[in-house]
């Protein structure tokens, strides 16, 4: 739709800015600023923040962000969600984050052409090696000026709970930023040994890195019990401190990820790869339903876009309800090589719900509240129906995923990560499904020396990487490919161990006292 036939309400919020305002997904607050949105986090009835509005671009402004660069890009698209943020706020938040010192490439999220359909978006050229960068990178700057206008004068401390991607790049978004400090608790023997490495080396004088022991669920549960704990609120506000969140909750960190689908797009038209209004297809590698929830925002903002996939492993609940609107968290949890898509609970879905029940916040929270009791709900007939009209989903299993990543990097002497195969094997599944030959966006969500032991024995085989240590096997996929170590990986087992804290899963209360000072 272009912007001269968008809703009334959409014209004001684009011309008008200021105009917006942001609501909860079950209904029970509205009328909030995107400052307000940014430092809550999580609405107080449970539910997620939502824009109020219907942001729109036109082609034209489409066409117009082929001779922009990424940080030009973002500051357009990020403008009318920011309403009470002016444009020079924004900018200064933009050239904070995509800088050439943070990612490794002039473009920030370079697309590289795979074969005459499909073009891969590389979304992991920032300083921890995973898409959650062009989010994080952001997230504090925003956060910081949001914290300015709504008169929070209190030190605001991040907690954070990781199985191995968000805790980083938290970490370095938020290292030595003023008024903030960020506390990230992992699984002690949970992540990998790269990822493991890349937190407890963190350096910056605001950040703490504790090992939990126990899986991602204790960790993060745990920390949702210091978020909702009445009388550590309390002690904290009198020391001048108040908790936030920097996962994909937090609208703050959604809304920078619409931006690089937008830019994709631009990049297609500028190198003539489709034509001004063509549809594109986007496949995501998904977990939380965060980074596909954002290619949906930009679809609903006006991008041509045909289908979005879903890509799953075998922790495919998203797949089952994709296709036939029951959501089941009643199975069984797998590890899987693509351990940052392990999870059976996506948090994000419930904003997709919102926005195709023509915003029903009683029929969210009806659904909502039988996940929590039952760990299941069924939505009806017309939801399903407009979800399938723009989602495709699948899933895949390990062998595949391996056996993706060798005919990949045959076929093309292209490297991917465990997620980006995949999304990759799903789009084959997608293609052989359906017939549909429509130009198609491949979300890569990390670098494969992230995953390199996975990537390593896709590649030379279980054989040759026997007995081989995670920095050995950096240096032979390395070697043996052809490519660079990236900067956020190089040197890591040099690096000065600054974070040694453990405790247990009932004494994490007990560390963010002690790390803050309270008795
Ligand atoms: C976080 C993550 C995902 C999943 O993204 P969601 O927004 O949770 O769907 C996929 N791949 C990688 C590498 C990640 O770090």
């Amino acid at each position: 739709m272009r912007r001269e036939d968008a809703p009334h309400v959409a014209r004001k919020a684009y011309f008008r800015g200021r105009e917006m305002f942001y609501r909860s997904t079950r209904g029970g607050i509205d009328g909030l600023t995107a400052s307000d949105t940014i430092t809550r986090g999580i609405a107080p009835d449970g539910g997620l923040f939502v824009p109020e509005s219907q942001v729109r671009l036109s082609l034209d402004e489409i066409e117009n962000m082929s001779a922009m660069n990424y940080a030009e890009r973002a500051v357009f698209i990020l403008k009318p969600f920011l309403g009470d943020f002016s444009e020079d706020e924004i900018r200064d938040c933009v050239n904070k984050a995509y800088t050439r010192e943070k990612f490794d490439s002039d473009r920030v999220v370079p697309l590289r052409k795979l074969n005459e359909n499909v073009s891969i978006l590389e979304l992991w050229h920032g300083p921890t090696c995973a898409f959650k960068d062009l989010a994080l990178q952001i997230l504090p700057h925003l956060l910081l000026k949001a914290a300015g206008k709504t008169g929070e004068s209190r030190e605001i401390v991040i907690l954070v709970a990781t199985s191995g991607d968000t805790g980083k790049a938290a970490l370095e978004g938020f290292k030595d930023v003023d008024g903030t400090k960020v506390i990230v608790f992992y699984p002690e023997d949970g992540v990998s040994r790269v990822q493991k490495l890349q937190m407890i080396t963190q350096e910056g004088s605001n950040v703490y890195t504790v090992g939990v022991k126990g899986n991602f669920d204790d960790a993060q549960n745990g920390a949702k019990e210091i978020f909702n704990d009445a009388a550590l609120r309390e002690v904290m506000d009198k020391k001048g401190y108040t908790f936030s969140s920097a996962n994909s909750i937090n609208w703050g960190r959604l809304v920078p990820q619409t931006v690089y689908y937008v830019s994709a797009y631009a990049d297609m038209l500028e190198s003539g790869e489709i034509k001004p209004g063509e549809k594109i297809n986007i496949v995501v590698p998904t977990g939380n339903f965060g980074n596909i929830l954002a290619a949906y925002y930009a679809a609903a903002m006006g991008l041509p876009v045909n289908r979005l996939i879903c890509a799953s492993n075998e922790n495919n609940v998203l797949t089952d309800f994709i296709n036939t609107g029951i959501y089941d968290r009643n199975r069984r949890f797998i590890k899987t090589l693509s351990p940052s898509m392990d999870i059976l609970i996506s948090s994000n879905l419930e904003r997709l719900l919102f926005e195709l029940t023509d915003h029903s916040g009683k029929k969210v929270a009806g659904w909502m509240a039988e996940l929590s009791a039952r760990g299941t709900y069924t939505v009806d007939k017309t939801t399903l129906k407009r979800i399938q009209k723009l989602f495709w989903a699948g899933f895949t299993n390990d062998d595949e995923t391996l056996k993706t990543i060798e005919c990949i990097y045959k076929e093309y002497g292209y490297l991917v990560d465990t997620h980006t195969a995949v999304a990759i094997d799903v789009y084959d599944r997608y293609v052989i499904s359906t017939g549909d030959m429509t130009k198609t966006v491949i979300a890569s969500t990390a670098s494969p020396f992230k995953f390199n032991e996975s990537v390593a024995k896709a590649v030379f085989g279980q054989e040759s990487i026997k007995g081989l240590g995670e920095f050995q096997l950096l240096d032979k996929l390395s070697k043996g490919c052809g490519l660079e170590i990236p900067p956020g990986l190089r040197d890591l087992d040099k690096k000065e161990i600054r974070h040694k804290l453990v405790c247990e899963r009932t004494q994490m209360k007990k560390a963010v006292m002690e790390i803050l000072g309270i008795q």
